[in-house]
């Protein structure tokens, strides 16, 4: 039978070192991890539109690898989703077990991958809000051109995950290699998605920790994100409320309302998702206080 597709010219590198060594080669190609993502707009349910040259990830024995040590939970990039929520939600750090599983349905989660998660352009990803929270930090590894050498050297930088929101993000040819999740105890972690039922396009991530002693909000951090458009925290407002006695007095509280107010705004109209936000965040307080 004749399809109108072409070919796509596919890797299968072992290593890193190949891998990178292949972007140099291949300026066009794309990373495979699970293809979750990469193969969502199939036109055809039989056929995968897959881009023209592909470098799948999927030999790399060093992108598998998860370490655990005192302080952090170090995983590869090519773990996947289901696999990191096997570790069980006692192992994982506060949240995250809640997070992975509400990231659509198993056998998703089952090909889905921690690093293509992370690497996704269309959308933010549900992890992120928690993981910038928990200050999980990301390695990546690329080819950069060095004065007196011939070819570019293979070179490893490591960042708060957050700066992959900035500008200019992830670039071309940069792999994600692993990811560090501090492991730090805290009392309370708390992830909650909602979806207005009318729409499931719009969502509502609200994601907190709180560490407490003797009755008194000791550290605490809280985030929002629609999904799309970043993750809304407000490391003031964070620090302000740090020390202070559980329960929260009523004029804490709204002190609390008013700056989700300012941290919303560029929600404008979207007064459910704001309003719901308010009442999460007093929920998770309340609940903190006991
Ligand atoms: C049916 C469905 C439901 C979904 N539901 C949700 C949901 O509820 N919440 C949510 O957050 N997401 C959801 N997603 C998105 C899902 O999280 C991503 O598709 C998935 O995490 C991507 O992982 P992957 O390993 O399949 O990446 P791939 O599809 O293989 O790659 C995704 C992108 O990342 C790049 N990439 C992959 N690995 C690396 C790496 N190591 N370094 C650099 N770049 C890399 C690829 O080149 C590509 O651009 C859903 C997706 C589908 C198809």
């Amino acid at each position: 039978m004749f399809h109108k597709y072409a070919s796509p010219r596919v890797f299968f590198p072992r290593t890193i070192n190949e891998v990178l060594e292949m972007t140099e080669t291949e300026s066009d190609a794309v990373f495979w991890a699970g293809g979750t993502s990469l193969s969502r707009f199939s036109e055809h349910k039989a056929v995968i539109n897959l881009p023209k040259v592909v470098i799948s990830l999927g030999l790399v024995e060093e992108l598998v690898k998860a370490s655990r040590s005192e302080h952090s939970l170090d995983i590869g990039a090519m773990m996947t989703l289901d696999r990191l929520a096997s570790l069980g939600r006692s192992t994982l750090p506060a949240g995250l077990y809640e997070a992975i599983t509400r990231i659509g349905n198993r056998p998703l989660r089952c090909r889905a991958t921690i690093g293509g998660h992370l690497a996704l352009q269309d959308r933010l990803g549900d992890l992120r809000p928690l993981l910038q929270l928990l200050e999980t930090k990301i390695e990546i590894r690329y080819l950069r051109e060095r004065r007196g050498r011939r070819k570019p050297v293979s070179t490893i930088r490591k960042f708060p995950i957050a700066l992959l929101e900035e500008n200019p993000g992830l670039s071309k040819g940069e792999l994600i290699t692993r990811i560090s999740i501090p492991t730090e105890n805290w009392n309370i972690g708390v992830y909650k998605k909602i979806v207005p039922a009318a729409d499931t396009d719009r969502k509502l991530i609200f994601t907190a920790l709180a560490r407490i002693e003797k009755d008194v909000l000791t550290e605490w951090r809280m985030a929002f994100s629609d999904g799309r458009t970043g993750v809304l925290r407000d490391r003031e407002l964070e620090v302000d409320m740090a020390g202070r006695p559980l329960p929260l007095n009523h004029r804490e509280l709204e002190s609390i309302d008013e700056a989700i107010d300012v941290m919303t705004a560029p929600w404008e109209k979207r007064t459910y998702e704001r309003e719901t936000a308010k009442s999460l965040a007093r929920g998770f307080l309340n609940h903190a206080g006991g």
